[in-house]
């Protein structure tokens, strides 16, 4: 198979862009990958970069900053290979419509040939975490949104710590105190076979929480590298997550009942961390910040050695709390909406509707998942 697969990156502010680092790829057989070898330097990234641009536009993924958005606000071009057979250049001058459509574009609206991103000089970025408490870190969230470019937390559910973690651009030389040991051999297989331990004894998830805090996560810890280094982290094993987006507004009642319900239903077992980020509102049609400045609130449950583990109980408490908060669920994470559903949460959801059945009226983009999206 041979096709022009690239990704194009715009420099800003007259810097010159390093193509070397850019360069797109074939597809492997089967798949239709467009490879990012990173670093991107574009303002802000996900927790990984071995993704595909168009991939991480077609979910909607985000970073934190109140002051930057989702990846798809980035694009500011894309090439689309239709279901009849048309190549489209989208951008906002050319196909604007569908270019609405097309930053965050589920899969379904066609191949995605080539994405431009709207980059930035190369950048260095120093992380400062540092512990606090959960009623702390809700009260001053305005002033830690203000301190720091790129604020996010992380809550410790079955108590009250919270890891506050601030990125901001920096000139100083790169550090870091990150060892094998406390990262890995503590925080990963220590925390894996502890986890699966409490497969049999639910009741110890709020002592590994506790306990896990204090081990890893108490102290203020600095680093210093390029900014996807800073950008990307160690997500662990895997796990089940749900991240919605709740108007800023809402975090500090929405994560207060998350932590009263935690607290009132008897065997419900969160695992640690609950993440806060947070998002600027745009202009993307089915982005969970459409038109509105947001705070995406994820929880997760982990599946130690693959095991699986109940979820019934805190995904619907958590849906719960998220829907009475106007919330919108993440398109690449769990949720339960229904069609009816997101037509209310999305205003423009009829508008991609109509854009998806022109562009391909017999559904050849559909799968089982998009049918329950969009019937
Ligand atoms: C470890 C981990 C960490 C994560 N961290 C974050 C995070 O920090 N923030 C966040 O928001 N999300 C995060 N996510 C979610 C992640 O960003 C999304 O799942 C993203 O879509 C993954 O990109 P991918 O290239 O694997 O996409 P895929 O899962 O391959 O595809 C996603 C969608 O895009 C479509 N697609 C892919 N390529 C094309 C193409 N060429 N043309 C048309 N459609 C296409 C697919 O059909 C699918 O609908 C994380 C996921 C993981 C596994």
């Amino acid at each position: 198979m041979e096709g022009p697969f690239s990704l194009d990156l715009i420099p800003v502010d007259g810097a010159s862009g390093d193509e070397s680092m850019w360069e797109g790829s074939l597809p492997e057989e089967g798949s239709i990958p467009i490879p990012v070898p990173i670093p991107i330097p574009i303002p802000s990234l996900g927790a990984v970069s071995e993704v595909s641009a168009a991939g991480v536009i077609g979910t909607g993924t985000h970073n934190t900053g109140i002051g930057h958005g989702i990846l798809p606000t980035q694009v500011v071009a894309l090439t689309l290979l239709l279901a009849s057979g048309e190549i489209l250049e989208c951008s906002e001058a050319a196909n604007p419509e569908v270019f609405q459509a097309a930053r965050l574009h589920l899969g379904c609206l066609g191949i995605v040939l080539s994405v431009t991103f709207q980059c930035v000089p190369e950048f260095r970025l120093r992380e400062v975490a540092f512990p606090s408490t959960l009623p702390q870190v809700l009260e001053q969230l305005e002033e830690h949104l203000e301190r720091s470019q790129y604020f996010r937390f992380l809550w410790f559910p079955h108590s009250d710590h919270v890891r506050i973690i601030y990125q901001d651009p920096t000139d100083r030389p790169p550090c870091s105190s990150s060892s094998w040991i406390w990262d890995y051999a503590v925080g990963y297989y220590l925390l894996e076979f502890l986890l699966w331990i409490s497969t049999f004894i639910p009741a110890l998830v709020p002592w590994i929480n506790r306990c896990f805090f204090r081990l890893l996560f108490s102290s203020r810890v600095e680093k210093v590298a390029r900014s996807h280094r800073i950008f990307n982290y160690e997500c662990r094993f895997r796990q089940h997550v749900q991240d919605w987006a709740i108007p800023i507004g809402k975090t500090r009642e929405a994560l207060l009942e998350l932590r009263e319900a935690l607290d009132a239903v008897p065997g419900l077992r969160a695992h640690f961390p609950v993440e806060v980020r947070f998002s600027k509102g745009d202009e993307v049609w089915l982005s969970p910040c459409f038109r509105r400045d947001s705070a995406f609130i994820n929880v997760i449950l982990y599946r130690p050695y693959g095991k699986a583990v109940p979820i019934r109980e805190y995904w619907s408490t958590y849906e719960r709390i998220m829907r009475k908060h106007d919330g919108r669920p993440h398109w690449a994470k769990a949720h339960s909406c229904t069609r009816k559903e997101l037509e209310k949460m999305f205003p423009a959801f009829p508008k991609f509707c109509s854009v998806r059945e022109k562009l391909d009226p017999t559904g050849i983009f559909l799968n089982s998942y998009l049918e329950k999206v969009f019937y």
